[in-house]
């Protein structure tokens, strides 16, 4: 069988952009070296703005948070959020990805599951796709969205040797719904600990409807602002043991299940060429403050089957033409992540601070919980931000002057 298109990788991207080819009418080959459903290290938390974009998931998630807590370094600031509307969409990643295959299945995708890739061979008037068992897939074009440390982008020269890692450590643990309702309130509230133990990166609590995810990443990138010499394991036992001194954990809560994953935080400089396009985590696109990428990745799987699409229909997948991916990604969030970057670097600096100003003013928190919780676009609403903090950082210094002066 010879394909239009094989989309390597059946995460978030991959079925996305096979459910989005097979709706109209292309012949797609969905493959993952995983048999589903499969679970992935995640926190599964999703910003509403998936929802909006892709309405079709509403039936796979699992539960909604209406609010959040967040945590300054030393605990001694903290600032709440509640809110009528969702905060954030959590959904159990075993379940969320098996949905969006099954989805891409029911557009009228072939799914093979098991097989592992282990090479791409882009020639001139085709590609073939290497799996593990010496079979060979003849096809027009490949989506490589097999995720971080991508074989795609590597086998194809366009991985880069010094990828910026965020490090993470993460369990999902069942838990009552009485539980839940004790420790995050019938408001399922999302705990966040920035530079929690003194880590470049934070650490959170995401409740769902059965369980609770709890996890802890750090920034490589930013290293140099974080203690040194401290294992990412042990951070996470201290951080489970001030949990339960803060009662947002029983007692009895053990460590178990703990998973390591490394995420990708900035975009590759080249994510196409001939026959060949990357999306998802495999092209580096998570935000590199919050580490947050299902959204990113669905959105470019779909700009990434809507570019396939268009070269299939006039017969050119040139890296010429394919270039209007890359345009296409970047316009639509390349210029978020691209100014978070720099901020990535002073991942942990003045964070005491920024959470002392933002806890005494509640527009501040909105702002920031917003910008944060990926509702609002920073590069729209960095201004705002930026004078909201100074205002908010002003007004607190002239309180405490005349506290002085009294
Ligand atoms: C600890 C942690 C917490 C996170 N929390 C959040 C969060 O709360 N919210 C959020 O939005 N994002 C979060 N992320 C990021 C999010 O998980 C990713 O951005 C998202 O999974 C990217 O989707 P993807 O489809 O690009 O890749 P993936 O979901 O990784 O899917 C890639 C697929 O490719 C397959 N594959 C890999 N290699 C091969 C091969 N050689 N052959 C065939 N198949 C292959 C894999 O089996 C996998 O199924 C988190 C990440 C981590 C590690």
């Amino acid at each position: 069988m010879i394909y239009d298109v094989v989309v390597i990788g059946a995460g978030p991207a991959g079925s996305t952009a096979a459910k989005y080819l097979a709706e109209n009418n292309i012949n797609v080959l969905l493959l993952d070296k995983s048999k589903f459903p499969r679970d992935k290290p995640c926190g599964g938390g999703l910003p509403t703005r998936v929802l909006k974009r892709f309405p079709y998931i509403e039936p796979l998630i699992d539960s909604i948070s209406f609010g959040s807590s967040t945590y300054s370094s030393s605990h001694r600031y903290k600032f709440d959020l509640i809110r009528e509307k969702p905060l954030l969409l959590n959904v159990i990643r075993k379940d969320f990805d098996y949905g969006l295959v099954n989805l891409a299945l029911k557009a009228g995708a072939t799914f093979l599951e098991g097989k592992t890739v282990i090479d791409v061979s882009i020639r001139q008037n085709n590609a073939f796709v290497i799996l593990d068992d010496g079979q060979s897939i003849e096809t027009q074009m490949v989506i490589g969205s097999d995720g971080t440390r991508s074989i795609v982008a590597e086998k194809t020269n366009l991985s880069e040797k010094m990828q910026a890692l965020c490090i993470a450590l993460v369990q999902e643990q069942p838990m009552t719904p009485k539980q839940l309702d004790t420790y995050y309130t019938s408001k399922r509230l999302v705990h966040l600990f920035i530079k929690v133990q003194g880590i470049a990166g934070y650490a959170w609590i995401f409740p769902k409807k059965h369980c609770v995810n709890i996890g802890i990443g750090e920034f490589q990138s930013a290293l140099s602002n974080s203690k040194p010499n401290i294992s990412l394991k042990d951070t996470y036992e201290k951080f489970i043991a001030v949990l339960k001194e803060k009662k947002l954990l029983p007692e009895e809560f053990i460590i178990e299940n703990l998973k390591g994953a490394t995420l990708p935080i900035f975009p590759l400089k080249n994510t196409y060429r001939d026959r060949l396009v990357i999306c998802g985590d495999a092209a580096g696109f998570i935000n590199p403050i919050t580490g947050e990428g299902i959204y990113y990745a669905m959105v470019s799987g779909e700009i990434a089957a809507n570019v396939a699409l268009k070269a299939l229909a006039v017969h050119n997948s040139s890296e010429k033409f394919l270039s209007r991916y890359e345009k296409q990604w970047k316009r639509e969030f390349g210029k978020d992540l691209e100014q978070l970057r720099r901020f990535n670097y002073q991942w942990g600096e003045n964070t005491e601070k920024i959470v002392r100003q933002i806890s005494s003013n509640k527009t501040l928190a909105k702002l920031f919980v917003g910008i944060m919780g990926g509702q609002l676009s920073f590069s729209r609403y960095k201004y705002i931000l930026y004078f909201a903090y100074l205002y908010a950082s002003l007004k607190n210094s002239l309180i405490s002057k005349r506290k002085t002066a009294e």
